[in-house]
């Protein structure tokens, strides 16, 4: 993508260009979790949310997908967010998504990669970072939230390690047979 492409028009300049460096690289290390995998669908252009829309939505063309865009709501407090939308475009034409019994842990995975690029980029200070954690450990909550409940149980089984969760996608998306509920206790 061209910085051009990256949320144009909007007004807070400085935080535009602070979201393009976390951008970048995280884009990057997304991609790279495909080379096995064979599923990434690049993403064209992140634009700006208006005020009827969420705060982050992955919005992808074609079927099967051929492109996707990005739309966010900017936000200083709040900068993950678009950590967890460029995973889509690593989840969504997976053999995991294309598996019925599995497809609807996009977004645990979605929030997992979150996790660990706010560790990396963001030192794990982040208000969302600190809810996550408390996730650790409370099956109740865990188990009835797909996002950052199912998202900690497929950090924990991969013990907080970033190279074992890469491994682990890697793994799941060559054998599938095994249902990830099963695996992840669910
Ligand atoms: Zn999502």
């Amino acid at each position: 993508m061209n910085y051009s492409d990256f949320l144009p028009g909007v007004a807070d300049i400085g935080l535009r260009n602070i979201l393009w460096r976390l951008y970048c690289p995280v884009e990057n290390e997304a991609m790279s979790l495909c080379n096995h995998v064979k599923s990434w669908i690049p993403i064209q252009r992140v634009f700006e949310a208006q005020p009827q829309d969420g705060d982050g939505d992955w919005i992808w063309h074609g079927k099967p997908a051929q492109w996707a865009e990005i739309r966010l709501r900017p936000k200083n407090d709040d900068m993950g967010i678009i950590f967890h939308e460029v995973f889509h475009s690593t989840f969504h034409e997976s053999p995991l998504w294309y598996d019925s019994q599995n497809e609807s842990w996009g977004d645990g995975f979605c929030d997992a990669f979150r996790y660990y690029m706010e560790e990396m980029q963001l030192g794990g200070q982040s208000a969302w970072s600190k809810n996550f954690k408390t996730y650790f450990g409370d099956y109740n909550r865990q188990k009835q939230d797909k996002y950052r409940g199912w998202g900690s149980l497929i950090v924990l089984h991969n013990n907080l390690d970033y190279e074992k969760f890469k491994r682990f996608w890697i793994e799941r998306n060559k054998e599938s047979n095994t249902p990830l509920s099963t695996i992840l206790g669910i």
